[in-house]
């Protein structure tokens, strides 16, 4: 059967395929330590799990509104309140499968064949896929590496086109770690002001920044700001909650009654017992949040000290998010591999570390190591990089 144009080229998930073959490896009795995972490693806490039994006991097991229950819709207003100090009506929110449909039914509902939207790189890498699913053309901003991956106002500027539709900004970034300060912000959001670009804004990492770093949102900044941003968000990261699929959008009316009618035929909603948890989430005790962030914390400490004595491994050190993005590119050379990537394969072929190539981020000279394990099998696997890239040189 011949496949839609749509789907021609597109690329599975990076991040997925080697969490896939490392879980591979690992049925099959090798010992992997799989650096690969995009969630966190905590449980769900149990006050939201019971809130979901509950749910169910309570027979909340029908159909929802496509945009999600109103009860939700006001925990997270009441959660940008607090937070943000952002305020939104209920029709200016959509609760979604995750962020990451979140993301996909914004990109549906705003672009046309051919319209542009500027990613910054390294990017998460849906983005891309997402926006070319959508018609869009994805446009790279090169953040680079001695800017901490950031991009410059003046980098902005100069790709705007009169097809540039929207720019996202995730910040804490996946896979960089890097956060926005709030100066920054400004001034990209003045760029995107002058030429009327609508300002995508990734915050799913918001909950986890470290070193006294903190999160800004673009849309805090000025109600005019906050009228040019989406608002991507959800309890996937935040609350340790991935598997059960809840995120959101806020911002501008007519593109969430948009979002909002789509979803209504194709998902019809999130699922009831998934959004009575998150509801739990947001009105229950915080203090999970904390102490997710704190462990963390405690990893990244450690392991960015053993990481960056890894003969030729660099690493700007993360602010936030929990990922390690160094660059691998002097390591592969030294160890006699022509690209990263080369290198990334001998790892989980000969040493057993699964790690995600920088490549399907956007930067072929880095590579991405998730601290969402335990510091035990962190410190194992990177003595395992540090004797493979020894043995080789
Ligand atoms: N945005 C970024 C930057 C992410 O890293 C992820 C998950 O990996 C998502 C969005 C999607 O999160 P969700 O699980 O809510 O779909």
């Amino acid at each position: 059967m011949k496949l839609a144009k749509r789907v021609s080229s597109l690329t599975p998930s990076t991040t997925l395929a080697i969490t896939a073959k490392a879980k591979e490896l690992k049925a099959a009795g090798y010992d992997v330590i799989g650096l690969g995972a995009g969630e966190p490693d905590f449980n769900t806490p149990q006050h939201i799990i019971d809130a979901a039994v509950k749910a169910m006991n309570e027979g909340h097991t029908k159909y929802t509104p496509s945009g999600g229950l109103a009860g939700l819709k006001a925990e997270i207003i009441k959660k940008f309140k607090e937070d943000q100090n952002l305020s939104y009506e209920p029709s200016e929110i959509i609760v979604c499968v995750g962020a990451k449909h979140a993301l996909y039914t914004l990109f549906q509902v705003i672009l046309d064949e051919g319209d542009e939207v500027i990613i910054p790189t390294p990017y998460w890498v849906s983005y891309p896929e997402q926006v070319k699913l959508a018609g869009g053309v994805p446009v790279y901003v090169e953040g680079l590496e001695e800017n901490q991956f950031k991009i410059t106002p003046e980098q902005l500027e100069s790709v705007i086109t009169e097809r540039t539709k929207a720019v996202i900004i995730n910040s804490p970034s996946n896979p960089t770690g890097m956060i926005y300060t709030q100066e920054e912000l400004a001034a990209l959001g003045e760029v995107c002001l002058k030429h009327d670009i609508l300002i995508v804004s990734d915050e799913i990492y918001e909950k986890l920044v470290y070193g006294g770093h903190k999160h800004v949102s673009i849309a805090q900044l000025s109600p005019e700001l906050k009228k040019q941003t989406i608002i991507i968000n959800g309890v996937s990261k935040s609350h340790s909650m991935t598997g059960w699929r809840i995120g959101y959008a806020a911002g501008n009316k007519e593109i969430i009654r948009a979002m909002t009618d789509l979803a209504s035929h194709s998902t019809s909603n999130p699922t009831s017992i998934a959004q009575y948890a998150a509801m739990a989430a947001y009105s229950g005790p915080q203090e999970p949040v904390e102490e997710m962030r704190k462990a963390f914390e405690e990893r990244l400490n450690i392991i960015y000290e053993k990481l960056i004595q890894i003969p030729g491994f660099s690493c700007v050190k993360p602010q936030g998010a929990f990922y390690l993005f160094p660059n691998a590119r002097e390591a592969a050379t030294m160890a006699g591999y022509h690209t990263v990537d080369e290198l990334v394969a001998a790892l989980l072929e000969e040493a057993k570390v699964a790690l995600v190539p920088g490549s399907g981020f956007g930067a072929p000279d880095n590579v991405r190591l998730s601290y969402a394990t335990s510091l035990e099998l962190l410190e194992k696997a990177i003595e395992r990089i540090k004797q493979f890239i020894e043995q080789k040189m």
